[in-house]
Formats: C-alpha cells, structure tokens, sequence
C-alpha cells in the first residue's frame, strides 16, 4: 500500500518537473493587478493622498488615509 503511494508520489513530481514546476490547472497564483485587496491604491476622501486598500480607513464605501481625515 505504502509503494503505491511513493510511487504515485515519485510519478507526480516526475510530471510536475516534466512540465516545468508548473501544473496550469493548479496554479491559483494570480497577479497583482488581478486582487482587489493588498497593495491596491484608494484616495482619501478628504485629503486625496493615496494609501494602500490594507491601510486605509473605510467608511460607508469610502476610504480614508487616517483617523484625522474620517468625517465625525
Ligand atoms: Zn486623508
């Protein structure tokens, strides 16, 4: 039982190193330019300096670049 599965093993790194480290269809690596969140940029709503989605401060739909700049 264990030999098959080493050598499943051994025959799906042979296929993976075959097709250049790289299985299409298991790639879920995706560019930035295809996420909507990490370094994407938002302008503040007050102030109009651009921050990144992950530190800017969302409010009702709208991004803000700090605390100072979010309408009380
Ligand atoms: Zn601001």
């Amino acid at each position: 039982m264990w030999l098959k599965l080493i050598l499943f093993g051994v025959i799906a790194v042979a296929v993976y190193r075959a097709l250049g480290g790289k299985v299409p269809m298991l790639d879920g690596e995706k560019t930035v330019e295809d996420d909507p969140s990490g370094d994407t940029l938002v302008e503040c709503e007050t102030c109009g300096t651009y921050v990144t989605i992950d530190e800017a401060i969302t409010r009702k739909g709208k991004h803000y670049c700090s605390k100072e700049c979010v309408p009380n």
